[in-house]
């Protein structure tokens, strides 16, 4: 069923050419296997402690771990060793940590910049308003990449109604590339899950996140 969705997903958006990012939050080693055996080679977790189990129990296969949940300062350490790209900066004082950590251990971290377009109160993520301030601070810690932005659209039960928040994103990302893309990097945009990834990839979106339309529903 894994290997079945990942060539039907792929198949789907190849004319978008976007990177595929397989959230195995909640799945086994196996699965994750069999997502990498069936051609995907990012995974994204959200929790540093279910990832460090998993990287450590996957450690032969040539897997970029992604965070793409929330990371707590207290756990930075440990994340910086796991991850290829923590894509849940929110904060310079996150960001900072992470500065910090990655100079001890001689490693330049690529991160994106989460943001919380919809200013919803449920959600991580910098608002619109902070997100110049807050590149520009990040932009000039010298053990971190800004590898561009990414999002957690509302969730709506018509995808359609996203689009929106999707075209913000996309805008966002284009006037911050000008400034950011000279020094960093930020090609990246996340933003797109199984339920809104093909309007996420019509708007602009160059990599998704996806779960359950690969792994099927979570327990
Ligand atoms: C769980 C999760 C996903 C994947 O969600 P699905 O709806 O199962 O595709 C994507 N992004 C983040 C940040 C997640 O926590």
């Amino acid at each position: 069923m894994i290997a079945a969705n990942i060539e039907s997903l792929l198949r789907t958006i190849e004319p978008y050419k976007a990177t595929v990012v397989a959230v195995t939050k909640t799945q086994p080693v196996d699965a994750v296997k069999q997502a990498y055996f069936s051609g995907l080679t990012d995974m994204g977790e959200n929790r540093v402690q279910e990832a460090a189990a998993k990287v450590a129990a996957l450690q032969d296969l040539s897997i970029r771990w992604h965070l793409v949940g929330h990371l707590q300062s207290n756990k930075v350490k440990n994340a910086v060793s796991l991850f290829s790209l923590i894509q849940s900066v929110d904060s310079e004082k996150l960001a900072s940590e992470i500065n910090r950590v990655s100079q001890q251990i001689g490693k330049v971290q690529d991160v994106l910049l989460q943001i919380n377009v919809a200013g919803e109160i449920s959600k991580f993520g910098a608002s619109v308003d902070s997100i110049d301030e807050m590149a520009e601070a990040i932009g000039m810690m010298k053990n971190i990449r800004i590898c561009g932005l990414m999002t957690i659209a509302p969730f709506f039960s018509e995808p359609e109604l996203t689009r929106p928040i999707f075209y913000q994103m996309r805008q966002l990302f284009e006037r911050l590339q000008k400034t950011m893309g000279k020094i960093h990097p930020f090609d990246t945009l996340s933003m797109g899950m199984t339920h809104d990834y093909e309007v996420a990839l019509q708007e602009g979106s160059t990599m998704i996140r996806i779960g359950t339309g690969i792994f099927g529903e979570r327990n």
